[in-house]
């Protein structure tokens, strides 16, 4: 593994700084696809929320990678039993493995005919920048690094490290999303986590003695989903965003020139050659200013949507307690004008902060070692996680409307 002339290092707020050394992570740090990763929100409408919340999916890369490079290089099993190939391996599956998100994450994927997992395999394995940097190293390098962020690698521990339930990618968002949030929920001890992480049986697992520093974790993700993540005014931004790509859709159905007013969306609607170069030139900017040719645009309810978007003037929201609610709601929408079809739109949230056995892969559980040698499962070891995994799921269900008829005006500013 050719190492770089010195250190490059990157300033930091969550860890301080990046450490870089290896040249081959440097040429995909400077590759096209990853520097468009600098034109990708990190969280999708929390923006909207969080004024300070413009972090991007470059920046929460490089801190995972981070993570892992710490991971390989201050944990005495990983150090010691993985080659440096397999260290380069899984230090680039941390940094690449948000390459393949699209404009405003989870909202686009609902025009998009692929998921950002599927592109961003496609991101390693074709024909990009991507790609030819790590093929030049060695040939295996692309397969060996996607089948980390797909957790089938046959080393346990190093799909643990950037896809399991105490990786580094989650590790990373907690810390980084709620710096630029400027809440506190999401802080938990990394340095301590770091320092109780063993390998066993080639699984990562956490020493009795770092029991609360993982709970602490366990508990910053349960107040991140309620407080940022799934917050209401970051969903009615975000359904603004799926409501408007499902009339682009339906606009492309119904007359396909369309396309000719918002052409960065066009692969996406027809769904043909939503490749990776399409992917690839739909970063944020140009979908932002395909929602300002919207506004120009014949199709009202693209316009109206667009404004909305570009405004912030966002639709209101309500708890449904039944179905009577949403009927209520329906007649409000048809009274003020608008097509309940769009203008109505609901949503519901649950989250598990964790959830063992998730999966048949016990990989995806977190592991405690015990001093008496005997390894079991984190809810078995903690009172606190078995309280928060056997309690109801809570579950919000809410409808988003416009509470009042908008009107614009495009010539004046
Ligand atoms: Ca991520």
């Amino acid at each position: 593994m050719k190492q770089t002339d010195e250190v490059k290092v990157m300033r930091d707020p969550i860890h301080g700084y990046i450490h870089v050394n290896l040249q081959v992570v440097w040429d995909c740090i400077n590759a096209k696809e990853f520097q468009r990763l600098r034109r990708i929100h990190q969280l999708g409408g929390d923006f909207q929320v969080y004024h300070t919340a413009e972090h991007s999916r470059f920046s929460h890369s490089l801190g995972v990678y981070e993570i892992v490079r710490r991971m390989v290089n201050e944990i005495s099993e990983l150090k010691e039993s993985l080659t440096e190939y397999e260290k380069a391996t899984v230090m680039l599956a941390g940094l690449l493995h948000d390459i393949g998100h699209g404009p405003f994450s989870h909202a686009f994927e609902g025009i998009s005919p692929l998921k950002h997992e599927e592109y961003t395999v496609k991101i390693i394995m074709e024909d990009t920048e991507i790609h030819h940097i790590l093929a030049a190293v060695d040939e295996c390098l692309p397969r060996d690094v996607a089948s980390i962020i797909t957790y089938q690698h046959p080393k346990e521990c190093m799909n643990q490290m950037v896809s399991g339930q105490l990786d580094a990618d989650r590790m990373d968002y907690l810390l980084r999303d709620a710096y630029f949030t400027g809440t506190s929920y999401g802080n938990f001890d990394l340095e301590r986590i770091l320092r109780t992480i063993r390998v066993h049986d080639g699984r990562i697992v956490v020493k009795e003695s770092g029991i609360h520093s993982v709970e602490d974790y366990i508990m910053a993700r349960y107040h991140m989903y309620w407080q940022v993540y799934l917050h209401p005014v970051a969903r009615s931004y975000e359904s603004l965003l799926s409501i408007l790509f499902r009339r682009l859709k339906d606009l492309y159905q119904m007359d396909s020139s369309i396309k000719e007013i918002v052409p960065m969306f066009a692969p996406f609607l027809s769904g043909e050659s939503a490749d990776v170069k399409a992917l690839y030139r739909l970063d944020e900017p140009a979908a932002l200013y395909g929602f300002s040719c919207l506004i120009q645009g014949k199709d009202f309810i693209a316009a109206d949507l667009a404004y909305r978007i570009l405004n912030r003037k966002l639709f209101e929201y309500q708890t449904i307690q039944s179905d009577e609610d949403v009927k209520d709601i329906i007649t409000y929408v048809k009274k003020l004008g608008y097509d309940s079809t769009y203008y109505v739109h609901q949503d519901a949230v649950s989250q598990k902060p964790y959830s063992p056995y998730a999966s048949n892969e016990n990989g995806h559980n977190i592991w405690v070692l015990e001093k008496n040698g005997e390894v079991v499962e984190l809810s078995l070891a903690s009172d606190i996680v078995k309280a928060l995994i056997h309690a109801d799921l809570k579950e919000e269900k809410k409808v988003y409307y416009p509470l009042e008829r908008l009107s614009f005006r495009e010539d004046v500013i």
